[in-house]
């Protein structure tokens, strides 16, 4: 039996028989796991030394149950062996790129993603003799001429921040495997309700919980899903450098991914009706939305995806001063960064993650001023569509104070 995502938001993962018949699972709020007396202990280190299975734990950096239960849930919606949680999604990022890469080695990373994903490649690793190529995403042929012979892995996002494009998955696993590479997704925009990159061939999936996974903008955590070979090596460089998701965190991930299927389902119908309307708008010069027949990855997209999601970016026909008026007169959303919660969120892109670049250098890489994200949470559409079109009017006919 596969029940649907939705069902297996709930269920998968939970033990059916919790302690004290608890329906809900427990915070085991506990640093360590005591041993009954000293032959147990060494029973425990015996079946550790000779890499048997043991299910009891040991100690809080090594797994939690709580944790766990976390872990198979997201394994189960990614359909992956087996999953890890982190303390971010950076966490997950980083472990993977310091696990899978060594000294002489080289990655490739599509153009458009998480800024400090980039960051960390080409301002960190490299002390570390890790080389790195960033290629455009979607460009096949760039892709293929940035493959060497100590290429080790292609990291992309799908969809991209803050442009919402779209990678062909199986298009980047085929090129990816002709030359023996891993890929690896961060699905983060998608959520497993919504793209299952596993599916597709990839080798292991990232995200950053923060986002939909937690649901309600309270918690940082990220996670990692794939092969039980790939999550026991990242395992085992978790517990070196100790980038856990504590207990408490964990459970409320855990709560958060009972309603994933419903706010990811709202998500996508409010997105995609605020896309809409924003199109349709005379003072909206451009809207990226990949549910949008008009964006460059809507076909791509269309086969892939079971939804567009909720963020939506677009460029008013306006410069920086006109834009921010437009976000302030803002009532629904809050001004700042992330997504994916119940509360929605809005940035005007060339003041949040780009600020100390010019508006040259933003240009340059396509981020202009009037560049707005908008990140629709669990508010009424209606209510939403109502709340853009008065701040429109507003940031139109309101002069500059
Ligand atoms: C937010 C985000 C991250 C980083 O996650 P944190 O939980 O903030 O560390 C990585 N990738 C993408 C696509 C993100 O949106």
């Amino acid at each position: 039996m596969c029940p649907d995502l939705s069902t297996r938001t709930v269920y998968a993962g939970e033990e059916r028989l919790k302690p004290h018949h608890a329906l809900t699972m427990p915070i085991f709020q506990t640093s360590t796991f005591t041993f009954t007396d000293t032959a147990d202990m060494a029973a425990f280190m015996e079946a550790q030394a000779q890499g048997r299975e043991t299910t009891r734990l040991e100690y809080g950096r090594y797994g939690n149950p709580t944790v766990a239960a976390v872990e198979r849930k997201l394994a189960d919606l990614d359909g992956g062996e087996a999953a890890l949680l982190f303390s971010s999604g950076m966490a997950a990022v980083t472990v993977t790129l310091l696990t899978f890469l060594a000294a002489g080695s080289h990655v490739i990373l599509t153009d458009d993603s998480y800024r400090r994903t980039r960051q960390f490649v080409t301002e960190f690793l490299v002390r570390y003799q890790v080389e790195a190529t960033i290629v455009p995403i979607g460009d096949d042929e760039a892709l293929e001429a940035a493959i060497r012979p100590d290429t080790r892995l292609i990291f992309s996002e799908t969809p991209t921040n803050p442009r919402l494009r779209v990678v062909d998955v199986p298009r980047l696993v085929e090129i990816a495997r002709q030359h023996g590479l891993l890929t690896i997704i961060d699905s983060t925009f998608a959520t497993p309700i919504n793209l299952r990159p596993l599916a597709l061939g990839a080798d292991l999936v990232i995200h950053s919980a923060t986002k939909y996974l937690g649901g309600h903008n309270d918690l940082l955590a990220g996670v990692a899903v794939g092969s039980r070979e790939m999550i026991g090596r990242l395992r085992q460089a978790q517990a070196l450098i100790g980038a856990i998701c504590d207990p408490h965190t964990a459970y409320l991930l855990l709560r958060g991914l009972k309603t994933l299927a419903l706010r990811v389902a709202h998500q996508n119908r409010a997105g995609l009706e605020v896309a809409r309307f924003l199109e349709g708008h005379p003072r909206v010069r451009r809207v990226y939305y990949p549910g949008l027949p008009g964006h460059p990855d809507h076909a791509v997209a269309s086969r892939q995806m079971r939804g567009f999601g909720g963020v939506v970016s677009f460029e008013l026909d306006a410069d920086l001063e006109t834009t921010g008026r437009f976000v302030d007169a803002l009532r629904i959303p809050y001004i700042g960064p992330s997504f994916g919660g119940a509360e929605g969120l809005v940035e005007q892109v060339a003041l949040s993650a780009y600020y100390e670049l010019s508006s040259e250098e933003r240009a340059a890489i396509g981020i202009s001023d009037s560049l707005v994200r908008l990140a629709v949470g669990l508010e009424d559409v209606a209510d939403l569509i109502a709340d853009l079109e008065q701040a429109l009017e507003r940031a139109f006919t309101t002069a500059p104070a």
